[in-house]
């Protein structure tokens, strides 16, 4: 049996519960715009999946992500945001009010759309990742690379993220080993030239990791030279974490047809802004920033957001 739609119109919807989100329903409500926002598929997005947060200012003890995100929800319900469970599944951004499909069923219309919707990390696929998650898996060494002061740990990827996690890791971890599955790095020049220099960090090229093993947490990878070739070779190293640095798929699918995006799919924003290409509609937090990509920025922009959205309304008489 097809489901009812049911057609809701409001001025602000805000698709996406990171940091960015909550932060734009907390200027949102503020501001009388009766914002909706939908939580989408990981209700408080990457930061629920780390352990503490110590470089949002503001805490002098650190905070753990699921709960700094509870509390960014309950300040923005404290204003009137109405937040709801929900998945965004289709956008129609052809001329306003918008139109953007929750769960395959209701559509809501709204005059303004702030996109806060994320990116994830990418996984090797391997079950261990899974296992040993919050237990030395992670893909942000800037959250969690202060947990390996004076330990051993391992970056997964040859790109320029990885050799930014790699020499971030250098300055606290004892050894850092980089796993490039190819003889060579794709990361810039001077990316490169600078993980070559560190002493503490060895490249390993031509690894593949296969798995992890440890008791009560990463003791170590299983990792595969030359997979495949005829000196093929079993290695395994003894790390304490295990970061990867593979890419991120910015959740930007359903709105690319309207918004300009790169060749990855982060949303395009005019410069200093969070504007996309279509009038009324924002973009703010990992979805947009291929490069910070952190819970302080993402809530900045979803700030900016807010307010442009609350200039735009004004300006459309809305
Ligand atoms: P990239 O796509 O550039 O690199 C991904 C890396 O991960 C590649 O080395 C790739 O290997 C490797 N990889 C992918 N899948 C696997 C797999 N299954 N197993 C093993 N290795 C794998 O992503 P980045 O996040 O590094 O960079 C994204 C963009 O952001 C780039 O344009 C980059 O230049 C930019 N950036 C710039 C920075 C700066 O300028 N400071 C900092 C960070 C990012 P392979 O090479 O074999 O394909």
């Amino acid at each position: 049996m097809m489901s009812e739609i049911t057609n809701e119109k409001v001025r602000c919807l805000i698709i996406g519960s990171g940091p960015a989100g909550y932060t734009a329903a907390i200027y949102a409500s503020r501001a009388n715009l009766s914002p909706v926002l939908y939580e989408g598929m990981q209700p408080g997005g990457q930061l629920t999946t780390t352990t503490d947060i110590e470089n949002f200012p503001g805490y002098p003890e650190g905070i753990g992500g699921y709960e700094m995100m509870e509390d960014l929800k309950k300040q923005a319900m404290r204003f009137g945001a109405d937040i709801r469970i929900g998945v965004a599944t289709a956008a129609d951004l052809s001329a306003a009010p918008y139109r953007i499909t929750i769960d395959g069923e209701k559509v809501m219309e709204t005059d303004t759309l702030i996109i806060s919707t994320g990116a994830t990390a990418k996984y090797l696929g391997l079950a261990d990742e899974q296992k040993y998650a919050g237990m030395g898996v992670s893909a942000c060494a800037t959250c969690d690379g202060f947990f390996y002061r004076k330990k051993t740990v391992a970056v997964v990827g040859g790109g320029d993220t990885a050799c930014e996690e790699a020499l971030y890791l250098s300055s606290l971890a004892s050894l850092v080993y980089l796993i490039a599955r190819k003889p060579y790095l794709r990361a810039s020049k001077v990316m490169q030239e600078r993980v070559m220099k560190t002493p503490n960090i060895k490249v390993m090229f031509e690894h593949n990791t296969l798995g992890l093993f440890g008791e009560n947490g990463v003791e170590g990878a299983h990792l595969v030279y030359r997979m495949g070739e005829e000196d093929e070779q079993q290695v395994d190293i003894a790390i304490d974490g295990f970061f990867l640095a593979i890419g991120h798929t910015p959740n930007s699918g359903i709105f690319s047809e309207w918004v300009k995006t790169d060749e990855v799919g982060y949303i395009l924003t005019i410069p200093g802004t969070p504007r996309t290409n279509v009038p009324g509609v924002f973009a703010a937090g990992d979805v947009a920033d291929p490069h910070y990509r952190q819970a302080i920025t993402a809530a900045g922009t979803g700030c900016m957001a807010a307010i442009e959205a609350e200039r735009y309304l004004l300006e459309k008489g809305l």
